[in-house]
C-alpha cells in the first residue's frame, strides 16, 4: 500500500488543508491509508427504525423516522440553540443543535419526512437528540445494510464533520483509489485461514451489507494486525537470543547462603520457592533474563526481589530496584536494608529528594563498587547515574514505567542487565504475549498461610452514620482506618476541595482520633511526613488520595473506605484493597457510592464484594473496560497501532497469530523466501513507526 501512505490526506475531494489537519490532530489520519484504516467503532442496522415512544435510556445511537413540527430559535450569545420539535406519530421529541444554527434552520422543512440519527438523551423527561444526522429517506447515505459510526472527537462534530461525512470520504477514495490497495499477507497464510482478500475486507469493513461478511472482514483485518506485531516482536526477540550475552550468574554464594540459612524472617511459600528457582535457572544460562513476576497483593515479592538480588551480588555485581514513587521506594528501602544489613550489604536510598551529600556519596559508592544495592524512584535511570557493574535490576510494580524508561536501565551497562518486573496486575497470558513480546512470566500463585480475606461491602450514602460507627468500634480497639478519595486529574481544584471535606468531617466526627492526611500535590516531605504518622501508629485515620495505591505497608490498618468507589477502575480498587488484610486481624473494606449508580457500575463493584482474588479480577475488569484501560498497555505502546484488534477479547486470534508467525520465522528467519515477499515489505512499514519491542522487553 505505498503510494496510499504516500498521499496526504488533504489532497482528498472535499478534504483540503484546514481539514486535513484537523483530522491529523484529532485521529491521528495523516494519509489516504490512515483513512482507510479509521474503521467504524460499531454499526447500526439501517432496516431498524425506532419509535420516539419505544426509546430507553441504555440506547446508543437510533434511526428515527419522522417530521419536524417547529423550529425555534432560543436563548442568546453563545448560548443561542436551534430547538426543534420533532415526531413520529408516537411522541415527540426534543432535538437540538448548538451550532451552524442558520445553515440547519434554511436546510431542514417543516412537514417533510426525515430519517434522524443520533444518541436520545432524557433530559426534564423529554427525548433529546443534539446534532443528530439528518437524511431523507431516499438519500445514498440511507442506503440498505448496516451503517457504520465512526469515532469522531467533539471537535470535529463542532466543524460539522460527522459519521457521515467520514464515510463520504471513505467512499470517495475507495471509488477513486481502491485499486491500489495491495495484499499485506502471504498466499500461504490466506489460503490457509481462508482470510478474505484485503481489498475486500476494507471494503466490507466500510460498507458492509451483511453480518456474515462483516464478520469475516473483521476476522481478516483483526488477524493482520495481530499478526504483524507478532511477526515483528518474534523476529527481533528470536535476533537477540542469539545475539545478546547476559550474565552467567554461575554461583549461589556466601550473601546468599548467609541470609537464607540466618536471617530469613519466615519460611518461604512453595510458590516464592518456585519462583526464585524459575529466576535463578534464568540468570545462569547465559542469556539476558527478561521476566515478570506476577503475584498479588501482599504475595511476597519483595523477598523474592531481595532474595535474587544477592545471588546477583554473589557474583560481583549490583543490583537495583526502582518503584514508582517515592513512598515506596523508601518503604523498600526500609523493608531492604533492615533484612540485608545483617549480611553486610550496603543498600542507599535514590530519589529526587536526596540531598547532594548524600548523593555524593551515593555516586561515589556506585563507582567504586561499595554500593551494592541501590533502591530509588525512575532517579535511578537517569544517565548521569552511573553503576561500576550494574547486574540485576527489580523494577517494582512495572505498569507505572514505560517501555522507553526500561530501554533506558538495559543500557546502564556493557553487558545487559537482567530484569525482573514485578506486577500485582495480572495480566492474562495472550495479553502479555502481545504487550509483553518475549518476557517470561513467572506467578506467585499463593499467599503467605495465615491470611484472612478482606471482607468487601458496598454501602451507599445514606448508610454513612452506619460506616462511622463501624470506623469508630475498629478505632476503638486500637486498629487504623485508610479513608481513599478519588482525585481525577481534570479537575484537580474541586478534587481537591472535596479531599479536603472529606479530612474535616473526618475530624469533626472522630475527634478523639488523629488524622493524617495526603495527597499527591504535597511536597514529597510533608506527604512523608504525614505517611510516617500513619505508619507509626501516631496517626489513627489516613485520609488520602490514590497516592497510597502502591506498595504502602501498615499492617495494623484493618479498615479501609473507599469514597465514590464507582470512580476507580476495578484493578485499582483491587490494589488499593490491597493496602488492608496484612495483619492477622479480619480486615473490611468499605465501597461508598451515591444513592443512584448505573446498573454496569453496580455489577462492576459487586465483582469486588464477592472475590479478593486479584486475577479474577483482573480478568473482569479486562472484559468490562477493555485493555486499552488496562494499565501498562497504553504506556507500553502496544495499544497504539490497533485499529480494530482487542487485546481482551482476541486472545485466540492472537494466539493463531503467535503460531503463524513461529511457523513462518522457522522455516524463514529473515523473509527471504519469495513466498514471503509481502510480509517482508508489510514490515517494512511497520518497523519504521513500531518501537524496537524486541530489545527493550
Ligand atoms: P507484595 O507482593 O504485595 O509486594 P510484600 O512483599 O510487601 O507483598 O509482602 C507482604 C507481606 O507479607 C510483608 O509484610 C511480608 O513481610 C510478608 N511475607 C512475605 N513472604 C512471606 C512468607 N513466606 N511468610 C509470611 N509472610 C510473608
Ligand atoms: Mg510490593
Amino acid at each position: 500500500m505505498n503510494s496510499l501512505r504516500s498521499f496526504n490526506i488533504m489532497y482528498l475531494k472535499g478534504i483540503g488543508p484546514s481539514r486535513a489537519e484537523l483530522l491529523d490532530k484529532e485521529l491521528g489520519i495523516k494519509t489516504f491509508y490512515d483513512l482507510l484504516h479509521h474503521f467504524p467503532s460499531h454499526y447500526v442496522d439501517r432496516s431498524v427504525i425506532y419509535k420516539v415512544r419505544d426509546l430507553n435510556g441504555d440506547m446508543p445511537y437510533v434511526q428515527l423516522k419522522g417530521r419536524f413540527v417547529s423550529f425555534n430559535e432560543l436563548g442568546e450569545g453563545a448560548r443561542t440553540r436551534l430547538v426543534a420539535l420533532f415526531t413520529d406519530g408516537t411522541a415527540t421529541m426534543e432535538v437540538v443543535w448548538f451550532r451552524r444554527i442558520k445553515q440547519i434552520s434554511e436546510a431542514y422543512k417543516t412537514g417533510n419526512e426525515y430519517i434522524l440519527f443520533g444518541k436520545p438523551t432524557l433530559f426534564n423527561n423529554t427525548w433529546n437528540m443534539v446534532h443528530p444526522e439528518v437524511d431523507l429517506p431516499t438519500s445514498a447515505t440511507a442506503a440498505q445494510g448496516f451503517r457504520g459510526v465512526y469515532p469522531l472527537t467533539e471537535k470535529l462534530r463542532n466543524k460539522g464533520i460527522g459519521s457521515r461525512t467520514i464515510f463520504g470520504w471513505v467512499q470517495t477514495l475507495l471509488a477513486t483509489r481502491g485499486s491500489d490497495i495491495r495484499e499485506t499477507l502471504s498466499a500461504e497464510v490466506a489460503e490457509e485461514l481462508r482470510l478474505m482478500p484485503l481489498d475486500q475486507a476494507i471494503r466490507t469493513i466500510h460498507n458492509p451489507q451483511d453480518n456474515a461478511s462483516l464478520q469475516k472482514a473483521r476476522f481478516r483485518l483483526k488477524f493482520e494486525e495481530l499478526f504483524f506485531l507478532q511477526l515483528n516482536m518474534r523476529r527481533y526477540s528470536r535476533k537477540r537470543n542469539g545475539v545478546v550475552q547476559g550474565f552467567r550468574f554461575a554461583r549461589v554464594g556466601s550473601y546468599f547462603n548467609n541470609f537464607y540459612s540466618n536471617c530469613l524472617p519466615f519460611p518461604l511459600t512453595g510458590a516464592q520457592k518456585r519462583v526464585i528457582k524459575e529466576i535463578r535457572h534464568d540468570m545462569g544460562s547465559g542469556r539476558q533474563m527478561n521476566r515478570l513476576l506476577q503475584g498479588d497483593v501482599g504475595s511476597g515479592k519483595t523477598l523474592v526481589a531481595l532474595l535474587c538480588m544477592l545471588i546477583a551480588l554473589d557474583n560481583n555485581v549490583q543490583a537495583c530496584l526502582m518503584a514508582p514513587t517515592e513512598i515506596l521506594a523508601a518503604q523498600h528501602y526500609e523493608t531492604i536494608s533492615g533484612m540485608a544489613s545483617a549480611v553486610g550489604v550496603n543498600v542507599k536510598l535514590l530519589t529526587g529528594s536526596t540531598r547532594k551529600k548524600e548523593r555524593d556519596l551515593i555516586d561515589e559508592q556506585l563507582q567504586d563498587g561499595s554500593l551494592h544495592i541501590l533502591i530509588g524512584t525512575h532517579a535511578v535511570i537517569e544517565d548521569k547515574v552511573k553503576f561500576r557493574n550494574l547486574g540485576f535490576v527489580v523494577i517494582d510494580e512495572q505498569h507505572r514505567f514505560g517501555v522507553v524508561q526500561r530501554a533506558r536501565l538495559w543500557q546502564k551497562n556493557v553487558v545487559p542487565p537482567h530484569i525482573l518486573v514485578m506486577t500485582a496486575t495480572p495480566i492474562p497470558r495472550t495479553l502479555a504475549m502481545t504487550v509483553y513480546g518475549d518476557l517470561d512470566v513467572s506467578v506467585i500463585d499463593e499467599l503467605p498461610p495465615g491470611r484472612k480475606p478482606v471482607h468487601t461491602v458496598m454501602r451507599f450514602e445514606n448508610q454513612r452514620f452506619s460506616v462511622y460507627q463501624s470506623i469508630g468500634r475498629q478505632l476503638k480497639q486500637g486498629r487504623q482506618v485508610y479513608i481513599v478519595y478519588p482525585l481525577i486529574s481534570e479537575n484537580e481544584k474541586l478534587d481537591l476541595k472535596s479531599l479536603e471535606e472529606g479530612y474535616e468531617s473526618i475530624c469533626e466526627h472522630f475527634p478523639s482520633y488523629k488524622v493524617a492526611f495526603v495527597h499527591g500535590k504535597m511536597k514529597p516531605r510533608e506527604k512523608d511526613y504525614q505517611m510516617s504518622l500513619f505508619a507509626s501508629g501516631e496517626a489513627h485515620i489516613l485520609v488520602a488520595t490514590t497516592v497510597i495505591e502502591v506498595g504502602v505497608n501498615v499492617p495494623n490498618a484493618t479498615t479501609m473506605v473507599i469514597e465514590n468507589a464507582e470512580r476507580f477502575g476495578l484493578s485499582q480498587l483491587h490494589q488499593l484493597r490491597g493496602r488492608v488484610g496484612r495483619g492477622a486481624d479480619q480486615s473490611y473494606c468499605v465501597l461508598m457510592t451515591k444513592q443512584k449508580i448505573a446498573r454496569e457500575t453496580r455489577q462492576r463493584l459487586e465483582i469486588m464484594t464477592s472475590t479478593t482474588d486479584g486475577f479474577l479480577v483482573a480478568e473482569a475488569d479486562l472484559k468490562m473496560r477493555g485493555p486499552g484501560d488496562l494499565e501498562g498497555t497504553m504506556q507500553s505502546g502496544i495499544a497504539f497501532d490497533l485499529h480494530i484488534a482487542n487485546l481482551a477479547t482476541d486472545g485466540q486470534i492472537i494466539q493463531l497469530a503467535h503460531d503463524w508467525s513461529e511457523r513462518i520465522l522457522d522455516e524463514d528467519p529473515d523473509l527471504l523466501l519469495p513466498k514471503n515477499q509481502p510480509l517482508r515489505n508489510t514490515l517494512a512499514f511497520i518497523v519504521d513507526r513500531a518501537i524496537d519491542f524486541g530489545r527493550i522487553s
